[in-house]
């Protein structure tokens, strides 16, 4: 079961900047609710819509395309294909969030949206409402407060450092007024949770906030450890859960893959020779382990992750292409860059909105004679240091029972710079019967895990010998 950690508070608190800073050091994902608002608003002001009309608001709803991506770590706030991340930012936006969040309609149309993402992920998300209203059983439920004073200034000093013209009075009024419309709307009203812990940060410095808050959580994390199992509900595996809601019983091992097709696989070949040659100029890359590549399709790569050009520098050695997952991000840009990516064998997943449909879509992959390259960390690693690994890679190794070959990217420093040296090393595909698959239960799953997450350490250490 994922954990789930609410933060609430009054608007420039602090939450994001710390909310932010704890997600990083206890790497989970950070949600940002109030964005949501914010691209709701903004939707509607572009518009012209007139957001003191519940109904004009609530009736443009539908037409209201919003997603969050992640991009290194990063939430990116999409509207309607548009990254808008930097637009939602502005004084007219920020008291049109407030009005438009006080429309019952827009504070339903949102609330599903942020509970799927806590569903599939180790989330901290802040708002206003988390720990009341769309997480009631959160993990742990801090509200985090500071004078209006001293927010006001914080807020001021931001504004002023990106050229905002705005008055120290202005910013107070502005924060004045915002806390009244949040403390005195009809739904979901600002308030502290019973069960939250209140952090004041007034007087605290932001490195005092993010520790006292970091410390809240282990304590309340702890206790929750600490309670006999006999007396903890029984809990899921947030993949136990995805398999519940999803049904995977229609799925059949990819045991008669279709040959990939030969006309296209020359074409593959080509630019195959192509891309590699580019690469050689690029980077000094040296290849090992070739022989452990099949010839034919239909197997999992499961490789570290170390740059974006990882599943180039995978596909290369591979006689057939290869897919891949991407972010969902990338399929909203550029028309001929979409294709390509396509061509490429790419094919999206939205972060938080369930991935049952990509589970799906790799083992269709597979079952078109197609490789699958999975990254099984799912962020790359700055360091070169391997991560933990999630189990989707053995979910969809149990479900499809293909090898699985494992593969480590290797180059030194945290970036991949022209002529960098680049090591690729394959290791022998490890076949369904050594993956030992006994089912597709949360157990099994990590222990299919560990044999994959083994096979790519070693192929790591080995790169670090010849770096
Ligand atoms: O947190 P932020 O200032 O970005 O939020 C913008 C607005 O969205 C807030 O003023 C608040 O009215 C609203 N909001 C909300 N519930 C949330 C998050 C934000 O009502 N969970």
């Amino acid at each position: 079961m994922s954990i789930n950690i609410a933060i609430d508070g009054p608007s420039g608190a602090g939450k994001s900047t710390i909310a932010k800073m704890l997600a990083k050091k206890m790497e989970y994902v950070y949600v940002d609710t109030g964005a949501l608002y914010r691209s709701v608003a903004l939707y509607m002001l572009r518009n012209n819509v007139d957001i003191n009309n519940d109904r004009a608001v609530g009736e443009e709803l539908p037409k209201v395309d919003v997603r969050l991506t992640y991009n290194n770590g990063t939430q990116q706030v999409i509207l309607c294909g548009e990254n808008v991340s930097d637009s939602i930012r502005t004084p007219e936006v920020s008291m049109g969030a407030s009005r438009v969040s006080a429309i019952p309609a827009v504070r339903q149309f949102l609330f599903d949206l942020q509970r799927n993402i806590a569903k599939e992920n180790n989330i901290i998300m802040d708002g206003r409402d988390i720990g009341t209203v769309v997480l009631p059983n959160a993990d742990v439920k801090i509200f985090l407060t500071a004078s209006a004073e001293e927010r006001a200034s914080r807020r001021f000093r931001e504004l002023s450092e990106k050229g905002d013209p705005s008055t120290y009075e202005e910013v107070l009024a502005d924060i004045n007024k915002r806390d009244y419309n949040d403390t005195h709307r009809d739904v979901a009203p600002l308030k502290k949770a019973d069960d939250a812990a209140e952090v004041d940060t007034t007087s605290l410095t932001l490195e005092q906030s993010v520790e006292a808050i970091y410390k809240v959580i282990n304590d309340r994390l702890s206790q929750k450890e600490s309670v006999p199992a006999e007396e903890k509900p029984k809990e899921k595996s947030s993949l136990a859960l995805k398999r519940e809601s999803l049904d995977f019983s229609n799925v059949k091992p990819v045991t008669n893959p279709k040959p990939y097709s030969k006309i296209r696989a020359f074409g593959y070949l080509i630019l195959r020779v192509f891309v590699t040659f580019c690469f050689k100029i690029a980077f000094n890359l040296k290849v090992y382990g070739k022989e452990n590549v099949p010839k034919t399709g239909s197997n999992i790569f499961a490789s570290c992750h170390r740059s974006n050009l990882d599943p180039i520098f995978i596909a290369i050695n591979a006689r057939v292409p290869n897919s891949y997952m991407a972010k969902d991000e990338l399929f909203h840009c550029n028309k001929f860059f979409v294709w390509l990516i396509k061509y490429m064998g790419a094919f999206p997943v939205v972060r938080g909105s369930g991935d049952g449909g990509v589970i799906s879509t790799s083992i269709q992959k597979l079952e078109e004679g197609r490789n699958l390259v999975i990254f099984p960390e799912g962020t790359r690693s700055k360091d070169g240091k391997l991560g933990r690994g999630k189990t989707g890679v053995a979910l969809i190794a149990a479900l499809a029972q293909v090898p699985v070959i494992p593969a480590a990217i290797s180059f030194k420093g945290e970036k991949l710079k022209f002529r960098s040296k680049v090591i690729v090393t394959y290791g022998k595909p490890i076949s369904p019967e050594e993956l030992k698959i006994e089912g597709s239960d949360t157990r099994s799953l990590k222990k299919i895990k560990s044999v994959i997450m083994d096979g790519i350490a070693e192929l790591v250490n080995e790169n670090v010998n010849k770096l």
